[in-house]
């Protein structure tokens, strides 16, 4: 109540701005994940890795827009494509443009497993449109996915069902990191089953590292009972130049993962709205709008269209080049990922006999109240973090949440955090002293 009380008192015009809002949006709010009780912060405006709220406080970000934010909030790069866009190009012109083929040979060259793809407006769009391929290229209908999985608003399986999907019978819900079950779940679902769809590391569902077995096992099983292998890599593509998938090596084969499919979001053009779907190129064909031309490798009409108004932008087209480019290159991925690795170890270190634990990839990571990384019990699943965490965690969690915006670090209420380019050491060790305390 203390931190909540003062929490109010900080944040008077987040408070009318929010009691306005409940009159037009549900609960004030358009993105669940914002909400936080007894209202949300309201931001004013952001500057690289600082965000200043409309009571006047600064932050340092350590949201990054759920990842997707990794370039900062008005990077000058950035900024520049876009105004060159908006004067040169125009917004959308209803037509082809160069840039569309320049921005996806870019992706390819970093995610090679992406022969080739298209382009849509968001990650959600991204796996509907890649569970749709794998049902057009097989014939079936059911999908494997996750427990503690997140794919998309309308893809949700945080707790053990489907929520918010079209249809709550299309799926299979399978246990994470779970590699005997999953090379069950796949041969019992032969015929019946699509696709397996998987993230590397589960992003919402607590930022859980995918084991090298695990992965693998998919790929395999799937290749053996003619289904296709969907990787997210929504939010982990930004975790090592050529995403996560290109760091889960195969012991035996020496061989990184090649999904058939994978999908892409968030940062990955720049900060601008953006989803892509790619893989094997006989797959992709299934879209080829040239009914009998040589490289249509299915030699018959199109079977499938993607006719989106958006998926072309020219905003997303050219923003998301210059990124890839000049911005998010492969040298400052690499860097900010091993300042992620010491950070998530330096955060470990600080946990040590409390309450609180870490897990993550590179320079994503999640801080989790419950248990402690002391007591031998590996964090494998979802299913491990809620059977460790009682009221009173969840309830040290929100006053650590309180706290820390108090003191002025910008932290996702479910102690998620995601490091922005640019961030210095010094910066994360005012954190660390922070949690220290
Ligand atoms: N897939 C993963 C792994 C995600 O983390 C997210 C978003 O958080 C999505 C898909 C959905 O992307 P979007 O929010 O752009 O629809």
């Amino acid at each position: 109540h203390e931190a909540e009380n003062r929490y109010r008192q900080n944040h008077p015009n987040s408070q009318n701005l929010h009691e306005k809002a409940i009159g037009i949006l549900p609960g004030g709010n358009t993105r669940s994940v914002l909400h936080t009780d007894p209202f949300p912060i309201y931001m004013d405006r952001g500057e690289g890795n600082r965000l200043i709220d409309v009571d006047g406080h600064e932050y340092l970000d350590l949201v990054g827009e759920m990842t997707a934010g990794v370039c900062g909030h008005s990077n000058p790069i950035i900024r520049d494509a876009i105004i060159s866009t908006t004067t040169k190009t125009g917004l959308n012109l209803g037509a082809t443009t160069a840039a569309e083929a320049s921005f996806a040979e870019k992706i390819r060259n970093r995610f090679p497993s992406m022969e080739r793809m298209r382009f849509c407006n968001s990650g959600t769009e991204a796996n509907l449109y890649a569970l749709s391929l794998a049902r057009q290229a097989t014939g079936l209908n059911k999908v494997i996915v996750f427990n503690g999985g997140y794919h998309g608003g309308v893809l949700m399986f945080l707790h053990g069902v489907a929520e918010n999907t079209v249809d709550k019978n299309d799926w299979v819900v399978g246990t994470y990191n779970d590699e005997e079950g999953v090379q069950r779940l796949i041969s019992d679902n032969k015929g019946i089953a699509a696709a397996v769809l998987v993230e590397g590391m589960q992003g919402a569902g607590g930022c859980i590292p995918g084991s090298v077995k695990f992965l693998h096992s998919i790929q395999k099983a799937t290749k053996e009972n003619g289904m296709i292998f969907i990787m997210d890599e929504v939010m982990t593509s930004r975790l090592a130049p050529g995403g996560l998938q290109s760091t889960i090596i195969d012991p035996q084969g020496n061989a990184p993962l090649k999904p058939d499919i994978t999908t892409l979001g968030k940062y990955i053009a720049g900060g601008m709205t953006i989803g892509v779907f790619g893989g094997r190129k006989e797959l992709l064909s299934l879209y080829d709008p040239r009914p009998f031309s040589e490289s249509n490798v299915q030699k018959q009409p199109a079977q499938m269209s993607h006719s989106g108004t958006f998926n072309n932008n020219t905003l997303a087209m050219h923003v998301g080049l210059v990124a890839l480019s000049a911005v998010y290159t492969p040298e400052v991925c690499t860097k900010l990922n091993a300042l992620g690795d010491w950070f998530r170890q330096e955060l470990l270190d600080r946990c040590r006999g409390t309450r609180m634990t870490v897990t993550g990839v590179g320079a994503v990571c999640n801080i989790h109240f419950g248990g402690s990384h002391e007591d031998g019990l590996e964090i494998l699943r979802i299913e491990d973090l809620n059977a460790r965490r009682s009221i009173d965690d969840s309830v040290l969690g929100d006053i650590f949440w309180f706290r820390a915006v108090q003191k002025g670090f910008w932290i996702a209420r479910r102690g998620m955090l995601a490091l922005t380019m640019g961030t210095t050491r010094a910066e994360l060790q005012g954190f660390l002293d922070f949690v220290e305390d």
